[in-house]
């Protein structure tokens, strides 16, 4: 009979792209014993962009097998975005368990590998795991939630400069935490509760991050869990702008441009696929980015196309066409910031762009805009030394001022030179996971040992 590990992502479009890019680093190492089948759960995963993105895997990777569940009837429109995908896992339970009897007919199932929030399919037998896609930082934060919740009476939100001491992470402002969790009314913080109630219970878990990246949150969570540190795994920019519904021909205008420009003279900004701001906001970004004199290429998701220019300050697309390039919605991310002409990345702190930079070298500037990006930026400022903190001020806007002095501090100053040393240093760290006896290595290897056993 042969071996199925199965991968079910939690309902968004990046935790099926975070699956999928865990599937092709099993298959890479280890196509002659396991193959994968990955469940789709049909919302909010229903889309043309994820349709596309499946096919392009299925012709790329053809070892991979999808998987749909079948279509849960509409439920409840009030629920925020979170407590609704936490909604659909559980309603998906019954189709999940039906899968796993399914496919267990024809194959062995020694793992499955989930990133939703856990239930119980023990009766099957069947070794469960938990994926982590973000980093090991935040899934201890996480699992300390029990811990915060008996410690406090209040919500994050409400204590927002009371200091939480965390295993495995320097202090963290409770106003820091991850978002759904600053508010214990809302249902997500419930949710989050439970999952870390029902984590230990876990055969192990799986986080995209690597031993020297977060040794302190690492050993945090070995202490109490079996923790597989198997990162950093990145997807394509192909794969990545085919899986957000967005248009491939903007990627060849910013890289030629990008090619067009000095050895390290350009600063790329970029806010992940939800980061938007306010004209006011932008109007700050444009001043501070002419102000500091440096090149750049930025991405801006807000407004419409017609509206495009007039969010900007006048004047500022022609002021600067010489020295800037600005592009609508997306640009090709993870080649980007491979060109040599990148000197810098300011960075909302998701995951996936943390790592693309580490695995570029490139030194960022944090500015933290949702999820667990508050806490990241904590994290990758006073743990790993690869970015320095762009501060907001007391409006919430960060000021045109505070932009010029960040990017001159990046690109003019000492405090540039010593993180870009730095980036280079983590670089040859995230290259050297995936050598002989590298950290990831030896998890994949430890899990792989485990599966083949079970
Ligand atoms: N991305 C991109 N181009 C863009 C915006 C985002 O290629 O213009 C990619 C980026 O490279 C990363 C992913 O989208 O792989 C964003 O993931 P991340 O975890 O950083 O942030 P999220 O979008 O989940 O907030």
């Amino acid at each position: 009979m042969k071996y199925t590990i199965v991968l079910y992502p939690a309902p968004s479009v990046s935790q099926l792209v975070s699956m999928v890019e865990l599937g092709k680093l099993i298959l890479h190492h280890y196509h002659h014993l396991f193959s994968i089948t990955v469940l789709i759960p049909t919302t909010p995963l229903h889309n043309p962009s994820t349709t596309s993105y499946i096919h392009r895997i299925s012709q790329t990777n053809p070892s991979i097998v999808f998987h749909h569940l079948p279509s849960l009837p509409p439920h409840k429109s009030n629920l925020n975005p979170v407590a609704a995908a936490f909604e659909s896992i559980r309603r998906n339970i019954p189709n999940v368990h039906h899968a796993l009897q399914t496919i267990s007919t024809s194959s062995t199932i020694p793992a499955f590998i989930t990133s939703t929030s856990f239930s119980d399919y023990s009766d099957l037998k069947i070794p469960t795991y938990y994926f982590f896609s973000s980093g090991a930082s935040a899934l201890a934060a996480i699992l300390y939630l029990p811990t915060t919740h008996d410690l406090f009476t209040k919500s994050f939100k409400d204590i927002p400069a009371t200091p939480l001491h965390i295993p495995g992470l320097p202090p963290i402002l409770a106003s820091h935490m991850p978002q759904p969790l600053l508010d214990r009314s809302n249902p997500a913080y419930n949710e989050f509760l439970q999952l870390a109630t029902h984590l230990p219970k876990a055969q192990g878990i799986i986080v995209n991050t690597f031993e020297s990246l977060e040794p302190r949150a690492l050993k945090a969570i070995a202490d109490r869990l079996p923790v597989y540190g198997v990162g950093p795994m990145t997807a394509n920019a192909q794969d990545r702008t085919h899986a957000s519904g967005n248009d491939l021909g903007n990627g060849a205008e910013c890289l030629s441009w990008l090619d067009a420009q000095p050895k390290q003279s350009v600063v790329f900004l970029c806010f992940g696929s939800q980061g938007k701001f306010s004209t006011p906001q932008l109007k700050e970004i444009a001043t501070g980015l002419e102000r500091s004199g440096h090149r750049f290429l930025w991405v801006v998701r807000s407004g419409e196309d017609s509206e495009f220019g007039s969010l900007l300050p006048e004047g500022f697309l022609d002021r600067t066409r010489e020295k800037g390039l600005v592009v609508k919605s997306w640009a090709p991310q993870a080649a980007v910031l491979s060109r040599e002409s990148v000197a810098g990345f300011v960075t909302h702190c998701g995951w996936n762009s943390i790592l693309e930079a580490v695995c570029a070298g490139v030194p960022m500037v944090a500015w933290p805009l949702y999820a667990e990006q508050h806490l990241n930026r904590v994290i990758l400022v006073e743990e790993m030394k690869v970015a320095m903190a762009m501060e907001e001020g007391e409006d919430g806007l960060v000021s045109a001022v505070e932009i010029e002095k960040r990017l001159r501090a990046l690109m003019d100053l000492e405090e540039g030179t010593i993180l870009r040393e730095r980036c280079m240093q983590t670089r040859e760290a995230a290259l050297a996971t995936w050598a002989e006896g590298g950290s990831s290595v030896v998890a994949l290897n430890q899990l792989a040992e485990l599966w083949k056993g079970g």
